[in-house]
């Protein structure tokens, strides 16, 4: 099932995409399915209302006449809206640690994006005045649907309510120029945080280990690899981070990108006005956006 969130005279609203239209899951449900997405996420009673009302969509063309709209038609946003946290794990496929001059990490890198970051699908990403170095990264996040502390690997999984793609957009003169490093700062510019376009949820993702993903600029690929080039897998990720700090349903982790950034190549190739970002992970679908 692909979970999304969409813009509405009503507000935000929460659907699910059956066939090519968005099912509104607040109307087909008569109200009992909450419009939050990531209040539906951590409820697992909604989560399954949510599954019978999408196959009787995908079977029923009168219901989704009634509470659905062709995709084209809506407006998508971020499928999850203000996350507590969004998590990111740095160095995490050998050949791009090895294009930014690092070694493999015998432990996994964790950094943060500011929430305030994100934007949705069909966004602009916006250049800053005070960074010429504007960087694409294509990602694997998945969205956590449970509260969580010291998790275990071999319980993580149980811990994740879908999958998404996530853009994580860095100015490498932050990163890597300022002093000490400005990651934090890097990574977070206004809407350096592009996710989407939608949540695919774990039973249609047989192995979130075995996901072709690709970057691609005005259409030239740039990025392609493969989610089984991790070096820290889902389970790892997330017994290590949550021995820090208690994870949040709504809470997203980007689990890494490979090589082939605008950094890494001769000469570099960073984001102008005037491009597209279309990334695209395998089984769940393409964000796009474009630069300003
Ligand atoms: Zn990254």
């Amino acid at each position: 099932m692909k979970i999304v969130r969409y813009r509405s005279q009503e507000g935000p609203r929460t659907g699910v995409l059956a066939d090519d239209s968005v099912l509104d899951l607040g109307k087909a449900s008569e109200g009992r399915i909450p419009t939050a997405t990531w209040e539906l996420l951590r409820n697992e009673t909604a989560l399954s209302d949510a599954h019978r009302l999408y196959e009787s969509a995908l079977e029923d063309p009168e219901l989704r006449g009634e509470f659905a709209a062709p995709l084209e038609e809506v407006d998508l946003l971020a499928p999850v809206e203000g996350p507590e946290k969004v998590i990111c794990l740095g160095l995490n496929y050998l050949d791009h640690a090895e294009e930014s001059g690092h070694e493999a990490p015998d432990e996994p890198v964790i950094f943060a994006k500011l929430p305030s970051s994100v934007i949705g699908p069909g966004d602009d990403i916006v250049l800053p005045a005070v960074s010429e170095k504007v960087d694409y990264e294509v990602e694997l996040a998945f969205i956590a649907g449970k509260q969580g502390k010291d998790i275990p690997a071999g319980k993580a999984m149980g811990y994740i309510a879908g999958y998404t793609v996530l853009n994580d957009v860095s100015a490498r003169d932050y990163q890597h120029e300022k002093p000490g490093g400005q990651w934090l700062l890097g990574k977070s510019f206004d809407t350096f945080c592009p996710i989407g376009p939608w949540i695919v949820t774990p039973d249609e993702i047989e192995d979130p280990h075995n996901l072709e993903l690709t970057c691609s600029v005005n259409g030239e690929v740039l990025q392609s690899s493969d989610t089984s080039n991790m070096l820290f897998r889902i389970p790892q990720i997330i017994e290590y981070i949550s021995r820090v700090f208690t994870l949040q349903p709504g809470d997203v982790v980007a689990t890494g990108t490979p090589a082939g950034v605008g950094m890494g190549r001769t000469p570099p190739r960073y984001l102008q006005s005037g491009d597209e970002v279309a990334c695209t992970v395998q089984h769940i679908g393409t964000l796009r956006n474009a630069v300003k």
